[in-house]
């Protein structure tokens, strides 16, 4: 709903809308111009000098055939999880199997000690081993994928220096380190039998995984506690791995680490409380797009703007309430957002419940309003930006009519994200209405296959079929 349509908001909570209306909503020339510049920094990350996208090579140098085949072992370090997967890749074409338990990333592990972390993980695959193999020795000599999504400078597929933490994390002495000895020598204090083969990030396992089982995809998403993509380059296109002489056609997958876009803020319409976000998180100055769109920001938005409408004079909201659960940082996470966004009511009852049970607010029903409206515009400007992401890679490879694999709890649980950014991407790049409603549009973002467990398995099949043939 508008502002102009709502009946019976007093007029202070109605201007706030609008204003909040302002702050939010991305037009069709905003988004293009953002695209614009995306394309941009795109190729600037891929040139000698670099730029603030990172643009990873990730030694991911084809796309899997489905006739990939074995054993492997797969570890996701998420955001959220910590997961262990034993994958068989089958004889039959694209199929596979998964055997897989998931661990809880305790809270305190981001930012405690680096020996800590290393060993929960340890812990966890040893516990995995325990549970699904009386046979360790077997299990030893299965390869290991490694998902390890944080950016990371790669000169070899078994490598990764830790550029820096994002989505939150801040363990000291990793930065500017190569994890996997770090991981390694915690797998052998532990008397884990397991060796990596390969380290890989979400997004390159998104799209490694996506395009076994559906050749049309060309880029792979994560939509989640953070917000990246992937996508196959040729070498010839990769300007700082010129001086390895690579043949000019040979593919590299490249993790861009786009949440870094636009650090330097030149494009994107950041808001007070974008500023607010970035000023009080671990790492000020970085990844300024993904602090606008990724699950861990989107409720601590929001949570701010209601804190600042309460504290601001002449604007009454939640006036007379104890507001102090409201003013935990980080109390409200992205599914607090997706249950106002689908509150079925035409009274939002389910809102005002929620207010109620979580932070202990009764909110009339105008805030009501003002509440939904919130979540609305935050929900949509992240979906929107998305899709500036997805036609910055399109556009730079002139892709006109691919799939792009998508993952991760915003784009799956969200409500409304995937049919908004897919009216973005409608808007960016000028397609004309569908005649047909069930029409695929040229570019579709579709729920891709799991990256991080058949994903990191298919990459580490990939890895040894190449040590084999002598490719590096
Ligand atoms: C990380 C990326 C990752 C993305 C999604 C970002 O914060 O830097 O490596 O792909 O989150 O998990
Ligand atoms: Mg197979």
């Amino acid at each position: 709903m508008e502002a102009d349509s709502y009946v019976d908001v007093p007029k202070d909570l109605l201007k706030e809308i609008e204003r909040l209306e302002q702050l939010f909503t991305i037009d069709t020339a905003k988004l293009k111009q953002i695209t614009d510049h995306f394309v941009n920094e795109l190729e600037k990350g891929l040139s000698v000098e670099g730029g603030s996208i990172p643009m990873n090579p990730t030694w991911v140098m084809s796309f899997p055939t489905g006739y990939e085949m074995g054993t492997y072992l797969a570890l996701d370090m998420g955001g959220t999880n910590l997961r262990v997967c034993q994958i068989t890749l089958t004889d039959q074409k694209s199929e596979f199997d998964i055997i897989q338990s998931k661990y809880r990333m305790p809270e305190e592990l981001k930012t405690g000690e680096a020996d800590e972390l290393w060993e929960y993980i340890a812990d966890c695959l040893m516990q995995f081993i325990e549970t699904h193999h009386g046979d360790t020795a077997k299990l030893g000599t299965l390869p290991l994928g490694f998902t390890f999504s944080y950016p990371a400078t790669q000169n070899y597929i078994d490598e990764g220096v830790l550029q820096r933490w994002t989505k939150g994390f801040d363990i000291a002495g990793v930065e500017g380190h190569n994890v996997v000895p770090m991981f390694e020598e915690a797998l052998t204090r532990r008397g884990v039998p397991i060796k990596l083969t390969a380290l890989i990030n979400d997004t390159t396992g998104t799209l490694i995984a996506s395009a076994y089982t559906d050749t049309k995809m060309k880029i792979g998403c994560i939509f989640g506690t953070g917000c990246n993509a992937a996508y196959m380059e040729n070498c010839g296109s990769i300007p700082k791995l010129a001086h390895l002489n690579l043949p000019p056609d040979t593919p590299m997958a490249i993790n861009c680490e786009w949440g870094a876009f636009d650090n330097e803020h030149k494009v994107l319409p950041r808001t007070p409380y974008d500023e607010v976000i970035d000023r009080d998180s671990p790492r000020p100055g970085q990844q300024a797009f993904e602090k606008m769109i990724a699950g861990l920001y989107l409720g601590e938005i929001f949570r701010l703007v209601m804190v600042d409408l309460h504290d601001k004079q002449g604007t009454h909201i939640f006036d007379g309430q104890d507001i102090s659960a409201l003013r935990k940082a980080y109390s409200l996470d992205s599914s607090f957002l997706s249950a106002i966004e689908d509150d079925p009511f035409e009274n939002l009852s389910e809102t005002a419940e929620l207010f109620q049970n979580r932070l202990g607010i009764h909110p009339s029903s105008s805030e009501l309003e003002l509440i939904r409206r919130t979540a609305e515009l935050i929900g949509t400007r992240a979906a929107r930006l998305s899709a500036c992401g997805v036609s910055a890679i399109s556009k730079k490879k002139g892709f006109t009519s691919c799939h792009v694999g998508a993952d991760g709890s915003v784009f799956n649980k969200y409500p409304h994200f995937k049919s908004r950014g897919a009216k973005a991407l409608r808007e960016i790049l000028d397609w004309p209405e569908k005649t047909n409603p069930k029409e695929e549009d040229p570019i579709e973002i579709l729920a891709a296959e799991d990256g991080s467990g058949v994903g990191a398995a298919l990459i580490a099949a990939l890895t040894l079929e190449r040590v084999k043939a002598g490719n590096m």
